[in-house]
């Protein structure tokens, strides 16, 4: 390396001898900078930390005044260390006073050094500092110095991320990266929860950087690499890989990042600079994330998401690591923070321990929140940088209420916070009372209220809320979280468990509802250019009868001698359900052929949730023993926007006239041709919805268990005339969608109803 003494690797040597001296952080500190400055023949090397209210200050220099040590302090966006900090990028210039971001601080005698290079001090994608050398000639640093100094700053990374240079600090104005932070996201299942974070997929903790023989860590690497490449070209061989599209050109781009020659080249350089192959790893890991972090182009984040994932998968390769975790050392109070998750992994946890969820990706309608909804677990989703800013063992508040999340809150903040657990668990108490009351409205209109579930988990809910039933039992999710098909006998131990926790209150089992978001991970995946519009639910059903057959047999023989419910998800036409409903007869003539004891009755219905529906209700509602509304799909059709995706689903209000307008349909058609309805979609799992959905007419609703209690409470305080009177003008008004939501909040407030 041009201008260097003895290169990095002498660098990285002399450092590790450093940071095993038993001396003082600041002694440590000044010994690092001078090291740096004297290998790199720099006149100058200063450190600058990033502090909790956001300020750089600095903590060493050799070469600028002593006396500015602790007392220059700069803004974030201030002068070229400003800037290094704020871009998480490296400045290399031979002529920094010209440039506009260049301000010097008098303090520090730094006018008359001309050279600049500043690397972000990074961990994690995070900046917690910057590292600068400069000197009094016009010269430029090349490439490699400042790859050296790049790799340099890791040490120092490690060395503020340890907290060993908060005792330089005054009160308040400690190194940033143990600072609380707030950040907000977005709410997917209620619940307040305060605990400690664990990592879904655990960073591994380097804890060895410098290199004592660098060919044998050479070796490591390229030992590694070649196993990770083979695990890969396993994994991706395997029978159920096979076939052509896009997940395949995906799955192969994520190979082919294994043999990218930049990313190994850079990994390769790394290692010859004189860090431990993992280290290594980490280095170029953590530009990796920062890049991330400024990209906003959806495809290129996603390469950039392999690169990050594949290097972990290197990293736990290289430390002998397993790459999926076992999960059974939680400790109490667990919160688990992930980047994204499939609602299985959750189930995985220990439920006794697990408390709360945080997910940089994931919208309310993904199916994880549904399960987390199930499991009572508090749940935010659409966390930036969630796991970047957060270590395993933090303490963490997840408020689902409001998708705000603490990291390492202030003791107020976490004061606070346990009074609202407490006024709670207050609330709950009353919810727990009010279990046996009907659900009987002020002016005497009666309620049904049934659950939503899907899985065994979900069952005792039924005694804890008082629920009349379940209106909608989504059998998909058993196939979900199974490892293989589950066999009809298995199937039918589930809804014979079912109704067995139900006693003699009604189920509504819905037939799978598979495709689209809803994967099963063992069957193979038909790819196509719009899942949710695609191949899935019913369609699926009618195309594979093998399948529904089964499904509606074990359904069948589960309920022999009681009262079974079966409805089809995503019906478009009449004939679909006929269809669907043929599958019923012929498996009943099936079963009492073979002498099986038969349902005491069976009612066929359909889910209404493809906007098609409507304009067949007429014949639709003749044919049916009952309608579900599905006003999570039926608003996304209907609007034309992804439930799942946060940028559109949020645009489109349901509490607004288009969409109430047609429930309003939906219910009078209903009523008119006397077909019992439920509507089961999250609208009526929110006092405020199903406060709208009160006033259109709705009587019977199917919510998620936690929404049983404040419905309910809402529901009996409620003058079902007086909102119908509230709400009809405004739905029915030319330009009626402005301000239906906060017409119903003033109606609530006027009304002493709690939503
Ligand atoms: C719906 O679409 O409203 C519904 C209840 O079904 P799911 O959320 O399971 O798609
Ligand atoms: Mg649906």
């Amino acid at each position: 390396m041009r201008g260097a003494l003895g290169g990095p690797r002498v660098l990285l040597r002399r450092l590790r001898e450093v940071m095993a001296e038993p001396v003082s952080a600041q002694e440590r500190l000044d010994k690092v900078v001078v090291l740096i400055a004297a290998n790199m023949v720099a006149e100058v090397c200063s450190v600058y930390v990033l502090r909790v209210d956001g300020t750089l200050e600095l903590y060493a220099t050799e070469g600028l005044k002593a006396e500015a040590v602790h007392q220059t302090v700069l803004r974030s966006d201030e002068g070229l260390v400003g800037l290094v900090a704020s871009e998480a990028n490296p400045i290399n210039l031979s002529d920094a006073q010209n440039h506009p971001a260049f301000s010097f601080r008098p303090e520090t005698g730094e006018e008359i050094y001309n050279a600049f290079l500043g690397v972000p001090i990074l961990r994690a994608g995070n900046t917690l500092g910057v590292l600068v050398v400069q000197n009094r000639a016009r010269r430029t640093y090349s490439e490699e110095e400042e790859e050296a100094l790049q790799t340099t700053s890791m040490v120092l990374a490690e060395m503020i991320a340890s907290g060993e240079l908060s005792a330089l600090a005054r009160p308040g104005l400690e190194p940033a990266v143990r600072r609380t932070i707030a950040i907000k996201g977005t709410a997917l299942s209620e619940g307040i929860a305060l605990g400690h974070v664990v990592l879904h997929e655990p960073r591994v903790v380097i804890t060895n950087f410098i290199a004592e023989d660098v060919p044998k860590e050479v070796k490591r690497l390229e030992g590694a690499l070649e196993t990770l490449r083979t695990d890969l070209d396993t994994l991706l061989e395997r029978g159920d890989m096979g076939g052509d599209g896009e997940h395949r050109e995906v799955l192969d781009a994520y190979r082919m990042f294994a043999y990218d020659r930049g990313w190994v080249h850079r990994l390769e350089e790394a290692v010859r600079t004189g860090l431990t192959a993992e280290a290594a790893v980490e280095r170029v890991q953590s530009d990796t994330r920062a890049r991330m972090l400024r990209i906003t182009d959806p495809y290129l984040r996603d390469r950039l998401h392999d690169l990050d994932d594949l290097a972990n998968r290197l990293m736990h390769q290289l430390l002998g690591k397993d790459y999926v975790p076992p999960r059974e050392r939680l400790p109490d109070n667990a919160i688990v923070v992930a980047r994204t998750m499939g609602p299985a992994a959750l189930l995985e946890y220990d439920r006794k321990r697990l408390r709360g969820l945080i997910l940089e990706e994931g919208g309310p309608n993904s199916h994880v929140a549904i399960v987390a909804r199930a499991l009572g677990i508090a749940a935010i989703g659409e966390v930036e940088n969630a796991t970047g800013i957060v270590d395993s063992g933090d303490a963490i508040i997840v408020d689902g209420v409001t998708g705000d999340v603490h990291v390492r809150p202030l003791p107020d903040m976490e004061a606070a916070y346990v009074e609202r657990v407490k006024l709670r668990a207050r609330r709950q108490q009353q919810y727990a009372a009010l279990r046996d009351r009907p659900s009987v409205s002020k002016d005497g209109e009666r309620f049904t209220l049934l659950l939503n579930a899907g899985l065994a988990v979900d069952l005792p809910h039924i005694e804890e809320t008082g629920a009349a039933g379940i209106g909608l039992f989504r059998t998909e999710l058993q196939f979900m979280v199974a490892a293989t098909f589950p066999r009809t006998t298995e199937q039918y131990a589930l809804y014979r468990s079912v109704l067995d926790a139900a006693g003699n209150r009604p189920v509504t089992f819905r037939t799978l509802d598979i495709g689209g978001d809803k994967v099963l991970p063992y069957m193979r995946n038909v790819e196509e250019e719009n899942p949710a519009l695609g191949w899935r639910a019913i369609r699926l059903g009618l195309d594979r009868p093998g399948l529904l057959r089964s499904q509606i047999r074990a359904m069948l023989r589960a309920a022999g001698g009681r009262e079974l419910k079966v409805m089809f998800p995503m019906v478009a036409t009449v004939e679909e359900f006929d269809q669907g409903k043929d599958f019923v007869e012929r498996e009943l003539t099936h079963l009492r052929r073979h002498g099986h004891k038969l349902p005491d009755r069976v009612e066929v219905g359909t889910m209404l949730e493809v906007p098609s529906l409507l304009f067949q209700l007429d014949e639709l509602l003749s044919r049916v023993d009952f309608l579900s509304v599905g006003s999570n799909d039926l608003t996304q059709f209907f609007y034309a926007a992804d439930r799942g995706n946060m940028r559109v689903s949020e645009r489109f209000d349901p509490l607004s006239a288009p969409v109430l307008r047609v429930l309003k349909l939906i219910i009078d058609k209903c009523r008119e041709h006397d077909t019992p309805v439920t509507l089961c979609g999250e609208l009526g799992s929110k006092p405020l919805g199903a406060l709208a959905l009160a006033a259109l007419g709705y009587r019977s609703l199917s919510v998620t268990p936690s929404a049983i209690g404040p419905v309910k409470a809402m529901l009996l305080d409620l003058d079902c005339a007086k909102a119908r009177a509230m709400i009809t003008p405004l739905i029915e008004k030319p330009a009626g969608s402005v301000g239906i939501r906060d017409a119903l909040i003033a109606f609530a407030a006027a009304e002493g109803l709690q939503v």
